[in-house]
């Protein structure tokens, strides 16, 4: 069975780039709902003893139940771990994954562009993303619902190492329809440590 992540900060460490009562709904209401109902999508099935990335690797074979709520279990608690509230603003200059940006987008800034522009434009509800793919390159990609570039089903495959909810409920308290200032202020909490992290490890 899987549980609801416990968060690393407080509901309110991440203001004001993300409101209290957002973090409180968002983590305890949504993720909550995507975990049980992944939980009783896959309960009594063969499913339970799979891995969640296998899974997700093969999920145009499952109900839309397991896509949609096994993908929201695992957006989500990624999601959680790419904030903090001492984002560095920038990822490490020396590090592996600030050459491999500065490699393949050419600048930081030209990836902040690409990654909001991708944030921005993603229609109705979903999620951008920064992905390593087969090749080892990275690349920003956007998906739909709650699917993600784990998913057999997703236009760009790969590892995702940062995600960005872009779903009204993450940010109309506080931005109603600005969902650019939303993405802007989002770069504020970026964890970068723990992209690095998951860069390192795809
Ligand atoms: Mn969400």
């Amino acid at each position: 069975m899987y549980e609801l992540p416990k968060l690393s900060y407080e509901y309110g460490a991440l203001e004001p780039h993300i409101d209290t009562r957002t973090m409180e709904i968002h983590h305890g209401k949504h993720h909550a709902g995507y975990t049980s109902k992944f939980n009783a999508a896959i309960d009594g099935t063969d499913l339970a003893d799979q891995k969640l990335e296998d899974i997700l690797a093969q999920v145009s074979k499952h109900s839309t139940a397991v896509r949609n709520n096994g993908g929201g279990f695992f957006n989500h608690s990624l999601f959680w771990e790419v904030m903090s509230p001492n984002g560095s603003g920038l990822p490490d200059a020396a590090g592996k994954l600030g050459h491999a940006i500065t490699e393949d987008f050419g600048s930081f800034d030209s990836f902040k562009d690409q990654f909001s522009a991708a944030a921005g434009s993603r229609f109705g509800s979903g999620w951008a993303w920064l992905v390593v793919t087969e090749n080892g390159h990275l690349a920003v990609t956007s998906t739909p619902n709650q699917d993600n570039p784990l998913m057999d089903v997703a236009d760009v495959q790969g590892t995702p190492i940062l995600g960005l909810d872009v779903w009204e409920h993450a940010y109309y308290l506080n931005y109603q329809n600005r969902r650019p200032d939303y993405v802007g202020a989002f770069f504020s909490v970026v964890n970068w440590d723990e992209v690095e992290k998951r860069f390192n490890q795809a």
